[in-house]
């Protein structure tokens, strides 16, 4: 249940759920978006997209129409795999994800605000209702019987998409755990629906230091008044948010070889605060390898493959 006064994450009329929001399809349309193609992906991986963000496009083919809109090369392209970070063959306990000794993930929320077509979680998101509290409390007693976990990682999907009074029950019963130092949330949230960063849940959020946010903003066109007045009130709330862009960017959303948007991008964050902690680098994921930043020396894809 929601608390009184709290927003609910996805009340957004804009999301754009796997059927479809009509004025959401027509302004794909508008821009020149091939609505045969959109809908075939979107029947094998869902989309959905805030209002806000959507607004954000400024033409087909941006920086932000790369990462939301659904692109036919992820049905196409036979180099995916399912489970790019091979989290299910580390999973002890549903929902949870133990693969080095003093970190787990743990995920709570199946859901997202919006369903970035480079998501390395895509079997799982926006596929099944929302994950029970009750799954997530038995997870965070696993933490609690394993006492060489330091950090935990509260991921998802988004854990944002939870009610306020769920996200505070996570928290307290992770921050009850006495060998447990760092809760580090991930999230998109301040990126693509940054009116879900209210003082409430900022209220919450500070009370369970020491707590950082991972965030990742790909493209200097997220940077808005928007997102910069929501990593604001987490700053100034005592939240620190840790930048930890994708470095999927580059591929798609912006042009290889290029680096000037990830200069603008790390200059544009330093300033709205968020601590620039490197790019993540992840393994091509399900219909995802087209997002990839090709890194110097690396092998090319196909080799990188076998690997
Ligand atoms: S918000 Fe995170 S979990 Fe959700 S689709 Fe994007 S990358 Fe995947």
């Amino acid at each position: 249940m929601m608390d009184k006064g709290e927003e609910e994450p996805d009340k957004d009329k804009g999301n754009c759920n796997q059927n479809g929001s009509s004025s959401i399809s027509d302004r794909l349309a508008e821009l020149s978006g091939n609505m045969e193609e959109i809908n075939r992906v979107k029947r094998k991986y869902p989309m959905k997209i805030t209002r806000y963000y959507l607004d954000l496009i400024r033409s087909k083919d941006d920086p932000i129409w790369k990462q939301s809109v659904p692109a036919v090369e992820e049905v196409e392209d036979d180099f995916n795999v399912e489970d790019p970070l091979q989290e299910e063959e580390h999973t002890p306990v549903p929902y949870l994800v133990h693969k080095y000794p003093d970190r787990v993930l743990l995920l709570v929320s199946s859901m997202c605000a919006m369903y970035c077509r480079f998501c390395t979680r895509k079997r799982k998101v926006g596929r099944i209702q929302q994950i029970p509290l009750e799954d997530i409390f038995r997870a965070i007693d696993y933490i609690k019987e394993h006492k060489e976990v330091r950090d935990v990682v509260v991921s998802g999907g988004d854990p944002l998409m939870r009610a306020d009074n769920e996200i505070e029950e996570i928290l307290r019963r992770l921050r009850e755990i006495p060998h447990l130092d760092i809760i580090r949330i991930g999230t998109r949230m301040p990126c693509v629906q940054p009116a879900r960063i209210t003082p409430h849940l900022v209220n919450i959020l500070k009370k369970y230091h020491p707590l950082f946010m991972n965030i990742h903003f790909n493209h200097p066109n997220e940077i808005t008044p928007e997102s910069s007045a929501a990593l604001k009130l987490l700053a100034d709330g005592g939240v620190d948010p840790v930048h930890l862009p994708v470095p999927v960017y580059v591929q798609r959303a912006n042009q290889p070889g290029q680096p000037g948007p990830v200069a603008g991008l790390t200059a544009s964050s330093v300033c709205y605060r968020p601590v620039p902690y490197g790019y993540s680098k992840i393994p091509p994921g399900n219909s995802a390898a087209d997002y990839f930043y090709p890194l110097p020396g690396a092998p090319p894809r196909k080799a990188q493959r076998q690997h």
